[in-house]
């Protein structure tokens, strides 16, 4: 499998550097790309939900099989690089969320009450921030 074959089974797929995209993820409702997808250097298909699916939940969605988006030789932990993804993709993956909140300030400021589901929106977009801050800083 490559990552342009893993990437074209996904929604709304964008390319934001060589090699890299966000696309909606498959194992959440995700109306915004959430998912960063890269392939490495060494063939490897590099896959991270901001919404926090895990990898194999990520990849089963996709309708992938784990050891597809690695190649036959055993990865080596310390071979990963630490921050793999470009600053851009990142930034895209957490683009829409800032427009999401935008959106419920400006209806907050009309004096509308915001729903159950679009306060639990907005805590979950807390956490893909957080998410993504922990992940450039590990
Ligand atoms: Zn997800």
């Amino acid at each position: 499998l490559t990552a342009d074959q893993f990437v074209s089974g996904l929604a709304k797929v964008r390319r934001t550097a060589p090699g890299e995209w966000v696309a909606c993820c498959p194992a959440h409702e995700d109306r915004s790309p959430s998912l960063a997808v890269k392939e490495a250097d060494d063939g490897r298909i590099l896959v991270h939900c901001f919404a926090g699916c895990s990898f194999e939940s990520v990849v089963s969605a996709a309708g992938a099989k784990p050891e597809e988006l690695f190649p036959a030789k055993p990865m080596q932990k310390d071979h990963a690089p630490r921050f793999p993804f470009n600053p851009a993709t990142v930034l895209r993956a957490l683009a829409f969320n800032a427009t999401i909140v935008a959106i419920a300030a400006s209806d907050m400021a009309q004096g509308k009450q915001l729903t159950v589901e679009e306060k639990d929106k907005l805590f979950d977009i807390a956490g893909e921030f957080n998410e993504a801050v922990s992940y450039a800083t590990r």
